[in-house]
């Protein structure tokens, strides 16, 4: 696959599949998080500066039935110029779109409107990719963040540059990122895995089991495998359907020699509402009526002497419902102990979505290896899975 720091880019006109699904205030409509442009800037600014324009693709949001002014790309226009310091043209339809792109000159950037207003695209219908494929020279995939999907934008539209596809700087960056974790990845190796569901999280920890020496389990999964060991869990979350794969997961870890580990106590609630009245129990003996929406103290220390000791570290999901301060303490311990880890030679990946916003809500994002952009992408690398977005570069 071509490099785009040895691709000439001179007089070209670059497409560039970026992920702009920013989060947007909901009375100004202005961009309230600009993280995900701002990661995309090493790969425009790269084309720009090498003599090529840039047209820009992006889904936001997830419109049901074509152009919704609420999910336009338009919203994102200012901030982006903002960024990037240089006027950008915007195209509404394909057809504009194309009759603009031959216009660019070397420096110009067009942004198009939302590629999920454009019928086919979820569906990678080829006639669209194909309309896609003309607004440009090139096609670079810097949407790690949609790498899993194959939309007309992310995968179809590559198969038109069969010589001149490339992955963008930030697509690179993310999959060394998980590579480093993924593939030999020094030794002693914990990954951290919480979040609301099981279900979610069933097919990466099959996968870890083959790679890491330590699983820490919290979150409301955690409750699925205290209930399948035979404990008494309240009205904690459950999936009942789960216990039968959370047990051949229990017996998996055993045989393979992986050290499995799962809160003692729990910080438990009587409502699930950040003013419940609280306590602390074991984790295997939560009252009736009660739920456990956190690790416990002692959960708490089990787990950071894990981290302590790694030298590799990934994390993903929360260990409890960290958006309410009662029950936050677990995420922000943990948390704590991955950049403490970080700080004395560790290397560490956090994973999109949740853990990302975590880390970001106590302040950390620094003081660990990598923060992933990528939510539903990192998970689907983890759990095996060849991305259709970076199948289609190759
Ligand atoms: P996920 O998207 O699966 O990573 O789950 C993240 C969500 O799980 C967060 O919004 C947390 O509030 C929620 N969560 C974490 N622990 C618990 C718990 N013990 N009970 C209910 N929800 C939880």
């Amino acid at each position: 696959m071509t490099d785009i720091r040895s691709y000439s880019f001179d007089g070209k006109r670059a497409i560039i599949r970026v992920d702009f699904n920013v989060p947007l205030h909901k009375e100004t409509m202005q961009v309230q998080d600009d993280k995900r442009i701002k990661a995309a800037l090493p790969t425009l600014n790269w084309v720009l500066n090498h003599g090529g324009s840039v047209v820009l693709l992006s889904h936001f949001g997830r419109p049901k039935n074509g152009p919704e002014d609420r999910f336009s790309m338009r919203h994102v226009l200012p901030r982006l110029q903002e960024l990037l310091g240089v006027h950008i043209g915007f195209s509404s339809t394909l057809e504009e779109g194309i009759l603009r792109s031959k216009e660019l000159n070397a420096g110009d950037v067009m942004l198009m409107e939302n590629v999920r207003f454009f019928e086919g695209e979820t569906d990678n219908d080829s006639v669209l990719s194909e309309g896609f494929s003309k607004l440009g020279d090139c096609f670079i995939n810097d949407a790690f963040g949609s790498a899993h999907r194959a939309h007309s934008s992310t995968a179809g539209i590559a198969s038109y540059f069969p010589e001149d596809r490339m992955m963008g700087l930030l697509m690179k960056e993310e999959i060394n990122n998980a590579q480093r974790v993924l593939s030999n990845p020094v030794k002693p190796f914990t990954a951290i895995i919480g979040g609301a569901k099981v279900s979610d999280k069933i097919l990466i920890i099959e996968n870890l089991l083959s790679i890491a020496s330590d699983i820490i389990i919290g979150g409301g999964m955690a409750y699925t495998f205290a209930k399948a060991m035979g404990g008494q869990i309240g009205n904690s979350l459950v999936e009942e359907d789960r216990l039968e794969n959370v047990k051949t997961i229990l017996s998996k870890a055993n045989q393979l020699g992986v050290r499995l580990h799962l809160p003692q106590d729990s910080v438990i609630a009587d409502s699930f509402s950040g003013h419940a009245s609280t306590q602390i129990t074991s984790s295997h003996h939560i009252l009736e009526g009660w739920m456990g929406l956190d690790i416990g103290p002692n959960s708490i220390n089990d787990f950071k002497k894990v981290i302590l000791s790694s030298k590799t570290v990934l994390w993903n999901g929360p260990m409890g419902v960290f958006e309410w301060e009662p029950f936050a303490e677990g995420t922000k311990n943990i948390a704590l102990a991955v950049a403490e880890a970080t700080s004395s030679g560790a290397y560490s990946l956090i994973g999109g979505g949740d853990s990302a916003s975590a880390i970001a809500q106590f302040e950390l994002a620094d003081k660990v290896s990598y923060v992933s952009t990528g939510g539903g992408a990192l998970l689907e690398l983890f759990e095996g899975k060849e991305l259709p977005g970076i199948r289609a570069l190759g």
